[in-house]
């Protein structure tokens, strides 16, 4: 039953192909019957929101107001509800999701990372000028207007996933989310505000400039603990060598522990490696580390989630299979040969007969281990399979 505020109407979009789907929703190109117009639609079912209808629609009553006013942020057309779903109308982003566009570039460097963070931050700095908190920034959360080269980045997901999941907690033990890009203070409870976009800037640049991500580890709990203390560092050197100074300092000031210490987004648009990015001498070309890492870690979660489904196989863990508990993946989609949504955590963390230090601590990884690594994994595997 909805409630009594809810304006119910007949839907006057038509719906096509999926175009991508999370946690609590599923976002469909669709085109609107009177005029022909394509969008996406963002289809909420209102069943997983179980009362808190009201926060939603209060939420996108605020984004009704800023989505127009800044060419970086995913305009919201139209906001409907029907008996089952709610309905969020958007312009079509056709030049898909910013990592997948990078890969696909013939090369990249980090003057191209700084202008992404820069037109990010500038949609960022404007929603905080108007006392809104994104809180899920994350590279597949940031799309492409348009296929052409100099399409503006757009913001897109405006934040609904953390009015549903209030309690972080939650989130952490209940869905396939990475904390990856959560700042300390969500863990420690002490604030969420506008600090916590930053931090996940700091995160994302650092992301753009590797291929993988700073706090990277084996559980979400490592993680977690890894954020807490801001435990990173440039490494390994042969990624970072092509790096330069003011990009580091960038991402230093956005990994800053104490929020209140931490750059705003409006200082870190006048950090030099924003704001004279153009006088950037740095000509390395990222793209063949960025794409190489990323792949290697994409490869490596699958392989880990494989093992891990086998060891609580072997552990007489059955039952637990479908759990929906995985170990994270730096991007959705991993390796065909493990769907990491089918795969259940071990059965007790620490006690895995196989466990691979797969990541190094959580930094980056030399050619040797991945290498050694890919060995340790085809070993363990063939002789899984031979019993
Ligand atoms: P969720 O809150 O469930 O994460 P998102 O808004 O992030 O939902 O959308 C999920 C995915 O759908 C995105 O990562 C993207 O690939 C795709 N998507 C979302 N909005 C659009 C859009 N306006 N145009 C094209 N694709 C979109
Ligand atoms: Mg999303």
């Amino acid at each position: 039953m909805a409630s009594p505020q809810a304006q119910i109407q007949p839907c006057r979009y038509k719906t096509g192909k999926t175009l991508g789907a999370g946690s609590y929703s599923v976002v469909k190109e669709c085109v609107h019957i009177d005029t022909g117009r394509y969008y996406a639609a963002k289809v909420i079912n209102k069943r997983l929101m179980a009362g808190r209808e009201h926060m939603v629609r209060n939420e996108i009553a605020v984004l009704k107001r800023v989505s127009m006013g800044h060419r970086n942020i995913l305009t919201l057309v139209d906001y409907f509800e029907t008996m089952n779903n709610l309905y969020l109308v958007t312009d079509l982003a056709l030049g898909g999701e910013l990592f997948d566009r990078i890969c696909r570039k013939g090369n990249y460097y980090e003057s191209d990372a700084a202008d992404l963070i820069r037109a990010t931050l500038s949609a960022v700095a404007y929603l905080h000028d108007h006392g809104i908190v994104h809180r899920d920034l994350k590279p597949e959360n940031l799309l492409f207007r348009t296929p052409e080269d100099n399409a503006d980045l757009l913001i897109a997901d405006f934040g609904l996933s953390r009015i549903m999941d209030e309690e972080q907690f939650h989130v952490l033990t209940t869905t396939c989310g990475t904390p990856g890009y959560m700042a300390p203070e969500i863990f420690k409870k002490t604030g969420h505000g506008k600090p916590v976009d930053v931090w996940a800037i700091g995160v994302i640049t650092y992301f753009l400039l590797c291929g993988y991500t700073p706090f990277d580890r084996d559980s979400n709990l490592e993680e977690m603990q890894a954020i807490l203390i801001a435990d990173y560092s440039f490494t390994p050197l042969e990624y970072w060598r092509g790096v330069s100074l003011p990009a580091r300092e960038f991402i230093r000031r956005c990994l800053t522990i104490d929020p209140a210490a931490r750059m705003t987004s409006h200082e870190a648009l006048s950090h030099p490696w924003i704001a004279d990015s153009t006088t950037s001498e740095n000509n390395e070309d990222l793209l063949p580390t960025v794409k190489k890492n990323f792949n290697a870690r994409r490869t490596l979660h699958a392989a880990i989630d494989t093992i891990r489904a086998i060891n609580q196989l072997r552990a007489g863990g059955a039952a637990g299979m479908m759990d929906g508990v995985v170990s994270h993946d730096p991007k959705r989609g991993a390796a065909p040969s493990a769907k990491p949504s089918q795969v259940p955590q071990p059965v007790a963390e620490g006690s895995d007969p196989m466990e691979i230090d797969s990541r190094n601590n959580g930094h980056g990884q030399t050619e040797e281990m991945i290498r050694e690594q890919e060995r340790k994994i085809r070993e363990t595997t063939q002789g899984m399979w031979r019993r």
